[in-house]
């Protein structure tokens, strides 16, 4: 069976570090893996909270995926990989919610995550590292 691996991609993270990419083609290569990159858009509960008034200011969801997916295909084009094994995905909701889901139902047998946002030097772990190593059924490779 074809390995998969799920790579979350904060698409606000301009600066992505060289090791993930690094990590993420030497995995890949490895066993020839898919590759599943994923973006989670959290704009939308945090909007809906404050209430309809806010709501209705906001450009439609469909703008907003469609940006955010050029974007994701920016970010994916610095990865060396076969074309044919690349996927991308969007979500909307908890990014932590989100990636575990989307492990849950590819399958993957790998996440690959950065620890923290890159200018967070501060801190070891991310909240949304620390619950996809916390709650992930398959392996995770935290990178730092
Ligand atoms: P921090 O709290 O320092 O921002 P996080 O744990 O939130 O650290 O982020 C670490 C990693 O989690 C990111 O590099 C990315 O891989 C993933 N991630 C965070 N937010 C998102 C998001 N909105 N969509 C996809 N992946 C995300």
């Amino acid at each position: 069976m074809t390995k998969k691996i799920l790579v979350p991609i904060d698409i606000s993270e301009t600066e992505l570090t060289q090791r993930v990419i690094a990590q993420v083609e030497a995995q890949a290569s490895l066993d020839d893996a898919e590759v599943h990159f994923l973006t989670v858009l959290p704009l939308y509960p945090y909007y809906a909270t404050l209430g309809a008034r806010y709501v209705a200011d906001l450009p439609v969801m469909d703008d907003l995926e469609t940006d955010a997916m050029k974007k994701l295909d920016e970010i994916v084009k610095q990865f060396s990989l076969p074309e044919d094994r690349v996927y991308k995905h969007f979500a909307e909701g908890a990014p932590k919610d989100k990636i575990l889901e989307l492990a849950k139902t590819i399958p993957a047998d790998l996440v690959i995550i950065s620890s923290h946002r890159p200018d967070f030097t501060t801190y070891l772990l991310g909240s949304t590292a620390a619950a996809v190593v916390r709650h992930a059924e398959c392996s995770v490779l935290v990178i730092r």
